[in-house]
């Protein structure tokens, strides 16, 4: 999959690219109801991709089960995959996050991860594509888990 550029992010018909409910969480901030999406419980090793432009957003190495029926992670990956917005709707005060490269919403970030930074990266499903890690694929760090807890 390849990532459009800026410009081509601009002419997109987001309605015939995505789904319905693709189209409500990515393009109008909506939210999935929990324990529905297909990724919450996926444990392959792999990246998690945009599921609007196919930009790389998390790794399976920092997804942990935080039982709240959306996949979860401590961090982003690298540090400009996602930005992060003060979000005061549904009455309530939270921390937006969206895909960099598109602008799709993707979730919210809340105070209550594990790990050092103690993030918890709250994402819809229907945000996200994965990409499984190609069999055989060199990665020398199976081993680490991620400084979970
Ligand atoms: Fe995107």
């Amino acid at each position: 999959m390849t990532i459009p550029d800026d410009r081509d992010i601009q002419g997109i018909d987001w309605r015939s690219k995505l789904t319905p409910e693709q189209y409500r969480v990515l393009r109008e901030g909506g939210t999935e109801p929990a324990w529905t999406g297909p990724l919450n419980s996926n444990k392959a090793q792999g990246d998690y991709v945009c599921a609007g432009c196919g930009a790389p957003l998390f790794r399976s190495d920092d997804k942990y089960d935080s039982g709240s029926g959306w996949p979860s992670f401590t961090a982003p990956m690298g540090g400009e995959a996602v930005d992060e917005h003060h979000d005061v709707s549904h009455g309530m005060t939270r921390t937006e996050v969206k895909c960099a490269k598109c602008e799709g919403h993707l979730g919210h970030v809340f105070p209550d991860g594990p790990g050092f930074k103690g993030l918890r990266y709250c994402i819809n499903s229907a945000s996200l594509d994965f990409t499984a890690d190609e069999a055989g694929a060199d990665r020398a760090n199976s081993d680490s888990d991620g400084g979970g807890d």
